[in-house]
């Protein structure tokens, strides 16, 4: 099933010039960036994006790296796009990510880990909708 799926280039890899990298992998992959755009999130934003977090004891270290340097929103289109991405991108903590995934190739920590992905349908809807209008996603 063609689905949609929310991305986010997190400010280790924008620090580090790697939005170019970072979209070649997803776009070898088979998705298809279908909206992005390049944003400083605000505490709030950060707070609220993450907010099934809030309890754990990195949130605070979370927010402050989310809004640290910009990142770069997205929404990826394509085959079962939610679980591709999830694959594409690599464990949490790069030190267990597989071979070619982005977090393998480029993340520093579990923390600074160069990108989000949704992790289910509905949060894509959720997600997306927090930062593109429907104008915005051009398929
Ligand atoms: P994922 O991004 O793979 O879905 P989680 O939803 O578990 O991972 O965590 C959200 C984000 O919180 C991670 O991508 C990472 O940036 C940060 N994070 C997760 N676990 C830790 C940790 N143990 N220490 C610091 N930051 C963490
Ligand atoms: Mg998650």
């Amino acid at each position: 099933m063609t689905e949609r799926t929310f991305s986010i280039i997190k400010p280790d890899a924008t620090e580090k010039n790697l939005t170019g990298a970072v979209n070649a992998v997803i776009e070898a992959a088979g998705l298809r960036i279908v909206a992005q755009k390049r944003i400083k999130l605000s505490q709030a934003q950060a707070e609220k994006f993450y907010e099934i977090h809030n309890e754990r004891p990195f949130f605070g270290e979370l927010v402050e790296f989310m809004t640290r340097a910009p990142v770069v929103v997205q929404v990826l289109e394509g085959e079962n796009a939610v679980a591709r991405y999830r694959e594409v991108m690599g464990a949490t903590n790069p030190a267990q990510a597989a071979e070619g995934t982005i977090r393998k190739l480029y993340a520093d920590s579990v923390g600074e880990n160069s990108v989000h992905g949704s992790d289910s349908l509905d949060n894509a809807r959720i997600e997306i909708a927090q930062f593109f209008t429907d104008d915005e996603i051009v398929g």
